[in-house]
């Protein structure tokens, strides 16, 4: 550690968010480039890593939790790593400021309109989270509250004075979580204020995002990491390509105007909706989004004789499934992709396609969670001719 170096954040170890925090952040990137050489370097030459010039209050989307103390008093904030205890958060270095504003504010107006906090140990109360997300181009903000059950009678007042202390709030909804997982959003969603979904720009693109659709929560990286992935497809404008794991349809899109066609792929319906309705936002005509496993699809693709030329593939951190993988390597594209926020994962799929011919050529590190151990990186992989 740097001497005479304190970081900055008091909560630092308590909440546990920012695991690199007691670092400056250029020895965080040094860290986190050891780490990807350390994983990747035998794939091949790792670049250095693209940083950010500020590092704070990056996120666009804060979630926090809200609860009862030992007191029984009031607190929101986020859940200590492996333990039910809220850490009292008000303000972060890696949060959008105006979120966590939004989110004290709401925890100070809870008793003025008689709304209980959800309490673990009994299985009462009412509100269990609140999610705030801004669009940082577009400055709509969405605020989620995730209660324990639909019935809010106070929600039509309080929802009016929210929005007159935050008139920056374009839509509010209630999400209904009635099941004791760790799962922050559930099923059930009803409209309170607004459209029920916030629009951003990235990378020159529109996007509506709904409550529970994946969108990168650092969108002043997203651009490097995107520009670095369709960058490194090397389009031609001729291409079929395939956006496997691709949410609300960012990468896709971002791409679209140097392929021929774009076809993506999404587990999660609310994302596969919201890619559709990007598409249309953008009048692109060569976009084309389905609902299912990546995996599934891309063996259908493969057994039907469907060959993208080009495949992103952006997983969760659990990395790509063997089938997707076995997939890829049967419907063979001339590029591969590779965008990953877990370099584990994603050195032992890269075993998986190199064995099976394929040739890493790039390997970029991008941080996209500074104080954070995460790191992301797009690796291009080609096969021979
Ligand atoms: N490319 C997008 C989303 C990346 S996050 C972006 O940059 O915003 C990973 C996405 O994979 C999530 O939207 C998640 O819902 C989706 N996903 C998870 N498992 C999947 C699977 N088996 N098949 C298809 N999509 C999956």
């Amino acid at each position: 550690m740097d001497q005479g170096y304190t970081a900055p954040c008091p909560l630092h170890k308590s909440c546990g968010g920012c695991q690199l925090q007691h670092l400056p952040y250029p020895e965080q990137l040094r860290r986190k480039m050891a780490r990807e050489i350390a994983l990747l370097g035998r794939f091949g030459h790792v670049e250095p890593i693209l940083g950010m010039a500020d590092p704070t209050h990056y996120r666009n989307k804060v979630c926090a939790a809200f609860g009862l103390d030992g007191k029984r008093r009031i607190v929101s904030g986020i859940y200590q790593p492996g333990s039910h205890r809220i850490v009292p958060v008000d303000t972060c270095l890696i949060e959008d400021e105006i979120a966590d504003r939004i989110i004290v504010d709401i925890r100070h107006m809870l008793r003025d309109f008689k709304i209980q906090v959800f309490d673990e140990r009994s299985g009462r109360g009412f509100l269990r989270h609140v999610l705030v997300r801004r669009g940082f181009q577009s400055g709509e903000v969405m605020v989620v509250l995730v209660a324990a059950s639909p019935v809010f009678p106070t929600q039509k007042p309080f929802v009016k004075k929210l929005l007159e202390k935050h008139p920056e709030i374009t839509t509010v909804v209630l999400n209904i979580n009635d099941r004791f997982t760790p799962v922050v959003l559930g099923e059930r969603e009803k409209l309170l204020h607004g459209p029920g979904t916030i629009e951003d720009t990235l990378c020159a693109h529109r996007f509506r995002i709904s409550p529970r659709s994946f969108y990168q929560v650092n969108p002043v990286q997203t651009e490097v990491l995107y520009g670095t992935a369709v960058s490194f497809a090397a389009l031609t404008g001729a291409e079929t390509v395939l956006d496997a794991y691709c949410g609300i349809g960012t990468i896709g899109i971002t791409a679209s105007g140097g392929a021929k066609q774009v076809i993506g792929v999404e587990l999660n319906r609310a994302a596969v909706k919201d890619a559709i309705a990007n598409a249309k936002l953008n009048g692109l005509k060569n976009c084309w989004f389905t609902a299912g496993d990546a995996g599934e699809y891309m063996l259908g693709c493969a057994r039907e004789g469907i060959r993208p030329d080009v495949v992103f593939l952006d997983p969760p951190r659990a990395g790509s499934s063997e089938a997707f993988l076995r997939a890829l390597l049967k419907s063979a594209p001339a590029r591969a992709v590779y965008v990953s926020c877990d370099p584990g994962t994603l050195a032992r799929d890269l075993d998986v396609l190199t064995a099976g011919g394929y040739q890493v050529r790039k390997i970029q590190p991008v941080d996209m969670f500074p104080f954070t151990e995460h790191v992301e990186t797009v690796v291009l992989l080609t096969r021979p001719c």
